[in-house]
């Protein structure tokens, strides 16, 4: 039987794929007619139970594909085996341990990061009393901000998915709470996950007003400015760069077909009617680098072309290898291939790397309590979310 909404063009069934990620997306293509049959396969790495919590009406529980590429095809492309950022058992179930219960203990987690959430989850599973306190109003940790970013909506799902089975597996969430030293005394074990903190920089006029860390710009609490430099061209600099143009609200398919020049009418070759325009932006953003390089050159293989081409057509600006001279009340002064240039700004925001939240560890330690550190606390650098989630669930198997 052909496909009925397209049979003037089609004999044959349809099977459609790519950024189905839910039950409800899969359920709306088929109402609609848009084709007969959904394929999907990262969602299977993310959570192999889809099927099965989708057939239960359990979607609430299903850990959802962020459509990240970060361990799945980046791994591909540098040879490595697949895995899933948001579930590090994928391909390699048989390398984890068994899910077995434990000899049941009170055991604090420190902040609600990936790191914290991942080790929250296998120490409920193994029969722990987990109390997770965070002291932020939500869990997430750095995933909040970046969920803030638009095209990054999807973390919010992780978010669902971690609210949802950290409260069927009995985990009490403390959250606007700071876990204080002496808190230590009323558990037998503790895993410090508190994460990390943007990093300062040393460059005369730094204390200046419109100076402002990223986090501030994510989380609302600074107004964006309008003639932006961005200190800092890894991932966290450009998505800075991307929410100050974009904002936080997923792009429509009708702008992002407009944007990329897809041709709606499917009558021209590779599906694009021209070449994507430049596009006009209320903010004037320039991304500055000390070291030689293109901007995210840490990003994987399968996403980084894209952030740059985006930045171009958004017409962000980027300069590399260079020296930070001073920043003044109306710009910054850099020196770049021997030649002094000042650039004007109303806003410098940094993005020059993060340090581990170490604030509260010694004292914590004091009360003779074993501590285990993770993610960011552990080790600030090359520092993402996959190795927050992975260090958090091997902690959840070796207590
Ligand atoms: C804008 C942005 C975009 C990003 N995009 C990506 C991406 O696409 N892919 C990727 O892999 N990574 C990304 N990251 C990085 C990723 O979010 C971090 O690597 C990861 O969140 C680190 O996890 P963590 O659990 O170690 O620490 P954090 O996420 O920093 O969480 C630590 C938590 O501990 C809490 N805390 C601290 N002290 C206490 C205390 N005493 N009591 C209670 N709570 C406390 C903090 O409030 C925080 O919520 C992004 C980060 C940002 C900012
Ligand atoms: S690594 Fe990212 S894109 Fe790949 S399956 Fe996991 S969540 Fe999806």
């Amino acid at each position: 039987m052909g496909n009925q909404k397209y049979q003037k063009e089609l004999s044959i069934p349809v099977i459609t794929t790519n950024r189905i990620n839910m039950p409800d997306v899969a359920e709306q293509i088929l109402r609609d007619g848009d084709a007969d049959m959904v394929s999907m396969a990262r969602p299977f790495l993310a959570d192999p139970d889809f099927v099965k919590k989708a057939q239960l009406g359990k979607s609430g529980e299903i850990n959802t594909c962020i459509a990240c590429n970060q361990a799945c095809l980046d791994h591909i492309f540098n040879q490595k085996v697949a895995t899933c950022l948001v579930n590090p058992f994928a391909c390699k179930e048989t390398e984890w341990p068994k899910i077995t219960e434990a000899i049941p203990k009170r055991i604090a987690v420190t902040g609600a990061g990936p790191a914290g959430l991942a080790a929250s989850l296998i120490l409920a599973r193994r029969g722990h009393h987990v109390t997770l306190f965070e002291k932020g109003d939500e869990i997430g940790g750095q995933l909040r901000l970046a969920s803030q970013v638009s095209g990054k909506e999807e973390f919010r799902e992780t978010l669902r998915f971690y609210r949802v089975v950290l409260a069927k597996n009995n985990v009490t969430i403390k959250t606007s709470t700071v876990f204080q030293p002496e808190d230590a005394s009323n558990f037998d074990e503790i895993v410090y996950s508190a994460g990390v903190l943007p990093k300062e920089i040393e460059i005369e006029g730094s204390d200046l007003p419109h100076v402002v860390r990223y986090d501030q710009v994510l989380n609302g609490s600074v107004a964006p400015g309008k003639n932006i430099v961005i200190i800092g061209a890894g991932g966290i600099g450009i998505d800075t760069a991307m929410f100050l143009i974009k904002g936080s609200d997923p792009e429509s398919k009708q702008e992002f077909m407009k944007r990329w020049k897809v041709d709606a009418t499917w009558s021209q070759r590779g599906g694009i009617s021209a070449i994507p325009e430049k596009h006009i932006s209320s903010k004037n953003i320039t991304i500055l680098q000390r070291s030689k390089g293109k901007p995210g050159k840490h990003l994987g293989k399968t996403t980084a072309w894209i952030h740059r081409e985006e930045l171009k057509l958004l017409g962000v600006k980027y300069l590399d290898d260079l020296q930070y001279k001073k920043i003044t009340s109306s710009g910054i002064e850099i020196s770049r291939g021997g030649e002094d240039i000042f650039i004007e700004a109303d806003q410098i925001v940094i993005c020059a790397g993060q340090t581990s939240n170490l604030a509260m560890l010694d004292e914590i330690k004091s009360y003779g309590k074993p501590v285990h550190v993770i993610g960011g606390a552990l080790r600030a650098g090359e520092l993402d979310a996959k190795r927050a989630f992975e260090e958090g669930t091997r902690i959840g198997f070796e207590i």
